[in-house]
């Protein structure tokens, strides 16, 4: 079994499946554990796959300990506050954490090949950038919003941009911001700071209304430059934020996107987590949802000696939990894009 992507959803279905007697290799692209630069929160279901998993504790013992955010207008002056749970949710905690946690509890059970990428799938034969080419019975895509076994196996690429996008990146805490946020909001511009683990780190989020999604593959200038015209003759903060930006070296950006596709299984290819049914980082269910699916899966494949039958019966007990969760991040992107009342 290969599954492509070393965050959430491979780790995590990487646990279940080594540990129902599976001889699993993952296999990532990056060289290295990825640091995102952004906190991640879990709901409903998702504790019990922590749970499964061994490290619920750890994971609420690393939580931000949030207390809320204040909401501002598009002069800085204070208009609301916001409970924790908005963005924050019962526990949050650096992403970097959870993809470190599932990668030390599979690390001794798992193969992991980093720095290396699928380039062709073939009925389990598969060729990659660097490794020798090598057959197995099933290859899972966990390998996220843009997936590279999506694009080869699927053709199209399923993705639906919900109209916003953004840069992040972090600077120092000159706020004293002390586990809590800040949102700033004009129409179709919006910033999310916070201090959150680290107290003399800002982490920042400035996202604005647009319909290039490509923006999310041109070059950083070009980013920057979408950024700066959308944040234009703003006060407060604004331009500090922008100055930060260009020396951020912890700087990416990401459109707010959805996949959908018709069918989450070709074969012998499944995709699992944001690779199959990104709900979009607006639902605040990414990764509840990646644990949750993983889970599902594995399953589902360890109960059944028939890999069709359970990628069917996988696509028909998650589709609906998906619908809704999808729902959340198209409404709350229609909310964030809508004039402020
Ligand atoms: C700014 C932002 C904030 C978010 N906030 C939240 C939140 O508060 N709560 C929440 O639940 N979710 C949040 N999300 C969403 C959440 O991060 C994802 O839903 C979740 O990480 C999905 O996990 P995944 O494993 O499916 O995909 P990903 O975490 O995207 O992982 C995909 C992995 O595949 C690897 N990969 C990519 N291409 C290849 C390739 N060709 N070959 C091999 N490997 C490859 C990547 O390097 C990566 O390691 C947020 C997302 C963003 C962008």
């Amino acid at each position: 079994m290969l599954i492509s992507g070393a965050s959430v959803a491979g780790p995590a279905l990487a646990y279940f499946l080594a540990a129902a007697g599976y001889d699993v290799t993952v296999v990532e692209r990056a060289r290295e554990l990825r640091d995102n630069g952004y906190n991640i929160d879990f709901r409903g279901d998702a504790f019990a796959v922590l749970a499964d998993l061994g490290i619920e504790d750890r994971i609420r013992g690393l939580d931000t300990r949030m207390r809320g955010t204040t909401v501002l207008d598009e002069t800085g002056a204070k208009v609301g506050e916001l409970p924790r749970e908005v963005f924050s949710s019962d526990v949050e905690v650096p992403k970097r954490e959870l993809t470190r946690l599932l990668h030390e509890i599979t690390a001794d059970r798992v193969r992991y090949v980093f720095g290396d990428s699928i380039t062709s799938i073939e009925d389990g034969h598969v060729e990659f950038e660097c490794m020798p080419a090598a057959d197995y019975d099933l290859v899972i895509g966990a390998d996220g919003v843009y997936s590279n076994v999506r694009r080869l196996v699927f053709g199209a690429d399923g993705l639906v941009h919900l109209g916003l996008s953004g840069a992040g990146f972090s600077l120092p805490n000159h706020l004293g911001l002390e586990h809590r946020g800040l949102l700033w909001r004009d129409s179709g511009a919006m910033v999310y700071l916070c201090s959150a683990n680290d107290p003399e780190r800002l982490t920042v989020g400035m996202s604005f209304t647009t319909d290039s999604p490509e923006l999310d593959r041109r070059p950083r200038a070009e980013q920057e430059a979408a950024v700066r015209a959308a944040f234009a003759g703003y006060g407060w903060e604004i331009p500090r934020l922008l100055d930060a930006m260009a020396t951020a070296d912890d700087f990416r950006f990401d459109s707010t996107c959805q996949v959908r596709v018709d069918s989450w299984s070709r074969g012998r290819v499944a995709l699992v987590g944001d690779a199959g049914y990104c709900a979009a980082p607006t639902s605040g269910m990414g990764t509840s949802q990646a644990l949750i699916g993983a889970r599902t899966l594995a399953r589902l494949l360890a109960s059944c000696d028939d890999h069709a039958i359970a990628f069917a019966a996988y696509e028909r007990e998650l589709r609906p939990y998906v619908a809704e969760n999808q729902e959340i991040g198209r409404a709350h992107a229609q909310s964030l894009t809508a004039t402020p009342a």
